[in-house]
């Protein structure tokens, strides 16, 4: 198998796109520099995006924090904010309208519901767990049958997946991949309550309108992968090629890396003394497969 991008007929656009809800930390960097490194090789763009569909976990330091932590850690790009270029900023918040198409598209084939249940009346449910991830199974029982039914403010919209049905893709690095529809992970949310995207229909309508011909992120957004194929089927779109990198796991506690590893964010690092970006291989020797 080949761990190269194959070429397709469109020029490679790859994205760095980080979410500004804390500092970012080596696992990061190690994900947006293969980002990085792979758009460099395929002679491709890469591109910055702001990926602030949160505003209650938002902060300006964190999101102006990883342009310049990014910055010296070694990379650049070639579209996006303060990339010393005649390009507007690109975050995710300024163009809601583009995301709510894409909801009001689901809508109108009723793929989608409005669900108002709260997590303690899913957990109430019994529900089944995810042999994947563990995480809750959104029950079936709960599903809306009739979306006229339904109070539509201030609720969840969940898109309903096809019980059963295996979803099937192809990883650069990994290879064949699948999950189960309904077993692996159930109805999943695509616009939150506060009404703003949720992450899975952000980052599809975002990739599809900003024509990325690849994905590189971590690989704990595998089954993020099988949720956003069924998307990008619903609505229509061409999904990209996918490249989930290994996490870089913390050599002290020996468990992934997390925004509460202070000691290893970038920032840290940085007002260390540590040398800037590329030369700092050593922390990734527990990464490599
Ligand atoms: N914004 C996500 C992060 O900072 C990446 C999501 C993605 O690449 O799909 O981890």
């Amino acid at each position: 198998m080949s761990k190269d991008y194959q070429p397709s007929s469109k020029p490679y656009r790859g994205r760095i796109a980080p979410t500004p809800s804390g500092w970012l930390h080596l696992g990061h960097a190690a994900t947006f520099r293969m980002a990085w490194e792979r758009a460099r090789q395929a002679k491709g763009t890469i591109i910055y995006r702001t990926e602030d569909l949160d505003p209650a976990r938002y902060r300006d330091e964190y999101d102006s924090g990883a342009i310049e932590d990014l910055h010296w850690w070694g990379l650049d790009w070639d579209e996006g904010p303060d990339c010393g270029g005649p390009f507007e900023p690109y975050q995710q918040s300024r163009k809601l309208e583009v995301f709510k198409a894409a909801l009001d598209k689901l809508k109108s084939m009723g793929l989608v519901y409005p669900s108002a249940h709260s997590r303690k009346e899913i957990e109430a449910a019994n529900p089944a767990k995810s042999p994947v991830n563990g995480d809750i199974i959104f029950p079936p029982d709960l599903r809306l049958r009739d979306p006229s039914d339904a109070i539509q403010d201030e609720v969840n919209w969940r898109f309903r997946v096809p019980d059963g049905r295996w979803i099937d893709f192809n990883d650069n690095r990994l290879g064949p991949k699948s999950f189960k529809a309904g077993t692996d992970f159930g109805d999943f949310i695509v616009w939150k309550k506060d009404d703003w995207p949720a992450y899975e229909l952000g980052v599809v309508v975002d990739d599809h309108d900003m024509q990325i011909t690849e994905v590189v992120r971590g690989e704990d957004l595998l089954m993020s992968t099988a949720k956003q194929l069924l998307l990008y089927e619903a609505l229509g779109w061409q999904p990209p090629q996918w490249y989930h990198c290994p996490l870089v796991i913390d050599p002290e506690t020996g468990t992934r890396m997390s925004k509460t590893h202070k000691s290893m964010g970038l920032r840290a690092l940085r007002e260390a003394g540590h040398a800037p970006g590329l030369q700092l291989e050593a922390y990734f020797e527990t990464q490599e497969d």
